[in-house]
């Protein structure tokens, strides 16, 4: 099958590098996978939102999975995991998921035993899959020796609730041997508040995809210095940059759209670089409002 938004360079593990003051970004792909286009966009109909993002002949659209690991010469920091190794022979080939991030690792020269930080914005299966990797003898093994892991306590409370609604989207592989093994940091951070975790770098709760999603700031040369901000699902991809384009996995839409106007309100006048959990082929860029007031991609580069 071949699938209208895949590009030449769309086998590349390294979706792009760049620096922000003293820091280092380096983006990372787990590869790319396929979710249902009607899903991607909610109530948004499809005629207007597949002129941002094409499907293919199961109206699937083409979504990335996006590490980014930041140097800050103290620490070597990964936010997201992608989707990993332990999905079902079943769901694998459902997604398409390519188990890539092994292999970015070693294309850009980095080694997991480096990483001393990991953050997870929220544990869906898709964002913290390589927090652990399965092993070819069936064991569960942490991929990040190294790392102490961050997540919300309340998504993993959330998680193990195995609600009919999104039960799917939680395995448990991902995050319990890591609590278990006190290598996991559970973190209780409210709506609207912010922890930091390591010099330059902190985490604010923008609730809606799900009540405790959590945006990783990155925050070089202190404030009033350059800063980008890992938006997660709160924003997935710059096809939904809209307010109102949200996911029908949103837990609470409304919310969706009250914190995207609360980041916006930083995020265009500050000068956020904002980097993009989902798209593949745009893993970050600057936002501006055009001549209609919408928030848009700006044209001024990245990179
Ligand atoms: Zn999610």
């Amino acid at each position: 099958m071949s699938h209208p938004s895949e590009r030449p360079n769309s086998a590349d593990p390294i979706r792009g590098r760049t620096t922000l003051g003293d820091f280092e970004l380096t983006i990372l792909s787990d590869g790319f996978y396929f979710l249902d286009g009607g899903a991607m966009f909610g109530v948004v109909p499809r005629p207007l939102w597949e002129k941002r993002a094409p499907v293919d002949a199961e109206n699937r659209i083409l979504l990335g999975l996006n590490t980014v690991i930041v140097r800050t010469g103290k620490h070597t920091i990964a936010i997201e995991t992608g989707i990993g190794n332990k999905l079902s022979h079943k769901l694998r080939a459902i997604y398409g998921a390519q188990e890539q991030l092994p292999r970015a690792f070693a294309a850009a020269g980095i080694r997991p035993e480096e990483i001393d930080i990991v953050i997870n914005s929220h544990l869906h299966f898709d964002h913290c899959g390589w927090n652990t990797t399965r092993t070819p003898d069936g064991r569960v093994v942490p991929t990040f020796p190294n790392a102490r892991y961050f997540a919300h306590r309340g998504e993993v409370e959330h998680g193990h609730l195995q609600l009919e609604r999104d039960a799917i989207s939680y395995l448990s592989d991902n995050y319990d041997p890591l609590i278990a093994s006190g290598q996991m940091t559970l973190l209780d951070t409210r709506p609207g508040e912010v922890t930091r975790i390591a010099p330059g770098i902190s985490v604010e709760c923008f609730p809606g995809h799900t009540a405790q999603l959590l945006a990783i700031h990155i925050e070089s040369g202190g404030s009033g210095g350059p800063h980008a901000c890992y938006i997660s699902d709160l924003i997935p991809t710059t096809a939904h940059l809209d307010i109102t384009w949200g996911m029908a996995y949103d837990l609470d839409p409304l919310r969706n759209i009250e914190e995207r106007k609360r980041f916006y309100a930083r995020a265009i006048p500050e000068r956020w670089l904002v980097l993009f959990t989902h798209d593949h082929h745009t893993p970050f860029g600057y936002i501006e409002l055009n001549d209609k007031a919408k928030p848009v991609l700006s044209a001024e580069p990245s990179s």
